[in-house]
């Protein structure tokens, strides 16, 4: 399949490691030229350098905390008009929610809503006088199987996905889609980090507990961030011009339901 967008430009956030990572890579592999993003300078260098290497595609790197007025300002001024942008920030920490203080939730918001909320009203009026745009939003299962360990999480998500739900429809004749990926159990430091901790709250070895949570899955195993990267960039894809709006799981089958 041609996906059509060889030569367009895309803002990866989150993107020295894990999924941010594997949807830098999966577009360039498509020929776009990608600006990754992410706080650490030398991870987010050395990731733009691989991926460059192993693609042939021009790729750009820019430390900014996606968080900050700063940051995003030096993401746009790397590239002020992408055709593609990817929201993507480090996920909150998991805890009991009565443990968490209005800071925390703060956090969470700017991270997991505001950020992206921001970068899209910015990168907005150009893709609508291209009549092109393709939006995506690294959230999580928990938008669809919320759980209370993970409530900061949960709650910026919603709050995103919510957002998005009442501006798509505006954007559809411009060309303009907006969807959000939801992964659930992908092998990422991020899943590492999450194991890690439950391992402590279970009182069981991180070795028991990440069998634990592989034997959980429907597939016995993790997904691979490279399952998620060809995901996202058939998303971004000319083809792809119809899906709008939608909260894609990609959890291994895990979800119960049917909506
Ligand atoms: P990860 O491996 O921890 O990678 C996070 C990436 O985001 C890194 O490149 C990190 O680099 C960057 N980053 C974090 N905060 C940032 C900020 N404020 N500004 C710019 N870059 C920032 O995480 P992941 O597993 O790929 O997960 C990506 C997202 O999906 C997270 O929000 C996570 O909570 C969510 N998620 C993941 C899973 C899963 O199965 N892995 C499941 C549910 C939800 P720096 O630290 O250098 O900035």
């Amino acid at each position: 399949m041609d996906f059509g967008i060889n030569g367009k430009t895309a803002i990866i956030c989150g993107a020295s490691k894990g999924l941010g990572r594997a949807c830098a890579a999966a577009l360039a592999e498509e020929g776009v030229k990608v600006t990754l993003v992410a706080r650490t300078a030398d991870a987010v260098e050395k990731a733009a350098q691989e991926i460059g290497r192993a693609t042939g595609t021009e790729t750009v790197a820019v430390a900014a905390d996606v968080t900050t007025d700063a940051g995003r300002a030096a993401v746009l001024a790397a590239c002020p008009e992408p055709d593609i942008l990817v929201n993507n920030a480090g996920g909150p920490p998991p805890g009991d929610w009565r443990s968490f203080e209005r800071e925390d939730w703060h956090k969470a918001t700017d991270a997991n809503m505001l950020s992206a909320i921001l970068l899209i009203r910015d990168v907005l009026p150009a893709m609508q006088r291209r009549k092109f745009g393709r939006i995506v939003n690294i959230t999580s299962a928990m938008v669809k199987m919320p759980h209370e360990f993970l409530s900061l999480s949960t709650a910026a998500r919603m709050g995103l996905t919510g957002f998005v739900s009442g501006i798509v429809p505006s954007l559809a004749k411009d060309g303009i889609t907006i969807n959000s990926l939801l992964p659930e159990r992908f092998d990422t430091d991020r899943l590492t980090s999450n194991i890690s901790k439950l391992a402590e709250r279970n009182g069981i070895s991180i070795e028991e507990q990440r069998a634990k949570q592989e034997a959980a899955s429907p597939t016995g195993r993790f997904g691979r961030p490279e399952e998620f990267g060809a995901t996202c960039a058939f998303l971004c894809s000319v083809p792809a011009g119809y899906i709008s709006g939608q909260n894609i799981l990609l959890d291994g089958g895990s979800y119960p339901g049917v909506f």
